[in-house]
């Protein structure tokens, strides 16, 4: 420890200091790490020398196994063996660039080695003798080079053959990262290992400070995957320990104990029949609802699946056991569409629906709130933001979440203040595959719709070029003809400088007045106030308009089954998972539907996921593709599970030691739900930090 406090800048630190070392320590006390690099530590979120030791590797370059100058792999990072064969003086060249250059080689091929403005690249090198350079080898047969190389020498790749890259920032290579690394190295110990020693046998699993040092500076492969192997099963038993302590603490003793009703009156009602996957899921509800504890489920289903009678469902049996019920939605269209719809089931039983929005005039506003305050009104539908807003509710028994992929135990907290732990209700398109739904969702119970209603044609989906345009609208104005309604959606309101990306404004000018003459075309925006969105909505769903140019606010929800062609502009843009949803807006009626994916992006991997959005219509195999081509960090973007990101734990390749994390947690939370043991304090630790990093606790 004597080397490595020296301190820059700032009062001397005394002797005893040294020796003080912990792992909350800044980094800034490392040697070589003055405040500039300190600060870009802090930009990978690393402050103190714990975040450091814990900052692994993304991958290793291997010295271990060096090629031959002839079969190195042309353009690819890789390492090459080699003899200095000359090793002239370096020169400056026109411009002042300095340049060093040498002549390697082995005993068949010879490759021309170059530093620019690195007069020290070469000073170690001794001719005669070899070593390993690593970087990428360019040029014929004839005339091999490389530029910029790293260098090792022999001693060095066998002290560490598998050379850690980080994750690095500006002004801070992985190289130096390194560096700050290897001198911690031998205070590995440092690091408490919060996983018990009982745990670490039945799993043969190394301890945290030989997992450390292995996964920054392994001897041999094994030993960097077994390291891998400990620091991935340590991140996802955390993980699995704050799901579920979350879920303990979801599943408080309900304030709105209710009778087991028979949904059979409210299926009666109805012009339909539920399908079986309606049925189950409502049944799971209906038990939920009359339990002791109050009700976190997770209503997932397909676009179309019908998700909206389940809610209804819930909702009526809610109302008849005497409480009220709140359903949120994401846009202001979407809860107006929810109170249309859900006022049309439940007004032939009395229930009385109010739909409380942004746009009402104050007046209106506050006669809604007193009759929610004086329990007059049944079923309040509103956007998620109604619960931020002062209303106060009788009686408030069931909360309904449309659309969000998670609620937050912060929103569920708001919640709860409304009402004694009322029952809750999330629903979701979004598919997820069921191992991943089960560790996302960990604490709420899930109930799937797998079942579409009778009669659905899968929607035909095509790929097709701006050139097809003209034929395009030949088919808009057929459709339209026949009596049938179109969609067309732009990413964005306004035009770009760029002119890159199609504006619903000018698309809408140039389609109402040249391409569509004679058809009603509506403009729909994120920018309308909400008074002129219900309206153009209301003009749509009447069959006012023929065509709608949109931007993505019609991405969900939106219940139009006279729509049956769904026009995407600049495809390229989206997520499958959202092409998806905007997908799922037509193919709700009996007719044949369309949705064409207009793009002329060329590129492979674009072209590649649009064809498979046009191959399938199943939102599980959309969403695990995306998942396989975007990564789970891409597809959930934190903001939307509020689950922390994980250092290294992949929750889509680690599936087996996720299912063992999950089981260990959950026997460990049996024994102990608080984690209070003293064996299980450091665990107690590393779960509240993980949880209080992603926001997902407060
Ligand atoms: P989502 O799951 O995407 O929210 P919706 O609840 O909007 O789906 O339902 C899609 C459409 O299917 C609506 O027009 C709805 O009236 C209709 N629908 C729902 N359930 C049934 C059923 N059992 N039989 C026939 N039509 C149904
Ligand atoms: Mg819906």
């Amino acid at each position: 420890m004597r080397i490595l406090f020296l301190r820059k800048g700032g009062p001397a630190m005394p002797a005893e200091h040294h020796t003080t070392l912990t792992p909350d320590t800044p980094v800034r006390y490392l040697k070589g790490v003055g405040p500039k690099t300190a600060e870009r530590f802090e930009k990978l979120g690393i402050v103190t020398l714990a975040d450091l030791l814990c900052h692994y590797p993304r991958r290793y370059i291997d010295f271990s196994r060096p090629y031959s100058i002839a079969e190195a792999p042309p353009d690819t990072e890789c390492v090459v063996k080699a003899e200095v064969f000359a090793k002239p003086a370096g020169r400056i060249l026109p411009g002042g660039r300095r340049m060093e250059r040498i002549t390697a080689g082995d005993d068949v091929s010879s490759l021309e080695i170059t530093w620019f403005n690195n007069p020290y690249a070469t000073q170690k090198l001794e001719l005669g003798q070899e070593y390993y350079f690593e970087g990428i080898v360019t040029g014929g047969m004839l005339r091999r080079q490389m530029v910029n190389p790293q260098v090792r020498t022999a001693a060095q790749i066998t002290a560490a053959p598998f050379e850690a890259v980080y994750p690095q920032t500006e002004g801070l290579s992985s190289t130096v990262i390194a560096k700050c690394i290897r001198q911690l190295l031998p205070h590995a110990e440092l690091l408490p290992d919060p996983l018990p020693e009982e745990m670490l046998k039945k799993y043969r699993l190394l301890s945290k400070a030989d997992a450390v040092r292995a996964i920054h500076c392994p001897a041999t492969e094994e030993e960097a995957f077994a390291a891998r192997r400990r620091l991935i099963y340590e991140e996802l038993l955390v993980l699995q320990l704050g799901i579920g302590r979350m879920k303990n603490r979801g599943s408080a003793s309900t304030g709105a104990p209710m009778q087991r009703l028979d949904p059979a009156p409210f299926w009666a009602s109805l012009p339909f029949s539920p399908t079986g996957a309606q049925r189950r899921a409502v049944d799971e509800i209906l038990t939920d609802l009359s339990g002791s504890t109050s009700m976190n489920r997770l209503l997932q289903g397909d676009v179309g699946s019908g998700k909206t009678l389940v809610a209804a469902a819930a909702i009526w049996a809610c109302i008849r056991s005497g409480y009220q019920a709140a359903l949120l939605a994401p846009t202001e269209i979407l809860a107006a569409q929810h109170a249309e719809n859900l006022n049309r089931m439940l007004a032939p039983f009395g229930m009385r629906v109010a739909l409380l929005t942004g746009g009402m005039k104050a007046a209106a506003r506050r006669t809604t709130l007193a009759a929610i305050r004086s329990d007059e009104a049944d079923l309040v539908v509103g956007t998620h933001a109604i619960l931020s807003e002062g209303v106060e509710f009788a009686r408030l028994g069931l909360a309904v979440v449309d659309e969000q992929h998670r609620f937050g135990v912060r929103q569920r907290g708001m919640l709860a203040e409304k009402a004694a732990n009322p029952h809750l209700l999330v629903m979701s398109a979004t598919p997820i595959p069921r191992t991943l739904g089960l560790l996302i969702y960990g604490d709420l119970d899930i109930s799937i719709l797998d079942e579409l209603p009778p009669g659905r044609k899968p929607v035909k989906t095509r790929c097709i070029t701006g050139k097809k345009r003209r034929d395009l609208y030949g088919f808009l104005d057929r459709e339209i003809g026949a009596g049938r309604q179109v969609y067309i959606v732009c990413p964005a309101i306004e035009d770009t400088p760029d002119g890159g990306l199609n504006a619903v404004k000018s698309y809408y000018e140039d389609i109402a007045k040249a391409l569509l003459p004679d058809r009603r075309v509506g403009l729909m925006h994120g920018k309308l106030k909400p008074k002129e969105k219900a309206a153009v909505m209301d003009d749509f769903k009447a069959g006012r308009l023929d065509a709608l140019v949109s931007t993505t606010v019609i991405e969900v929800g939106v219940d139009v089954p006279n729509a049956t062609v769904m026009v995407i502009e600049n495809a390229e843009r989206y997520g499958l998972s959202a092409l998806h949803q905007l997908r799922g807006r037509v193919g709700r009626g009996a007719a044949e539907s369309w949705c064409f994916l207009v793009s002329d992006n060329t590129a492979e991997s674009v072209q590649k996921r649009l064809k498979f959005l046009c191959s399938t219509s199943d939102g599980f195999a959309v969403a695990q593709f995306d998942l396989e081509t975007r990564g789970p960090g891409d597809f959930f973007g934190s903001r939307q599970h509020g689950l922390p990101t994980l250092q290294i734990a992949d929750l889509m390749n680690d599936t087996r030691t996720l299912h063992a994390a999950q089981a260990e947690a959950a026997a460990l939370l049996a024994a102990d739900p608080l984690l209070e043991a003293p064996e299980h304090s450091l665990l107690a630790a590393q779960v509240e930090q993980m949880f209080t990093k992603a926001g997902a606790m407060n």
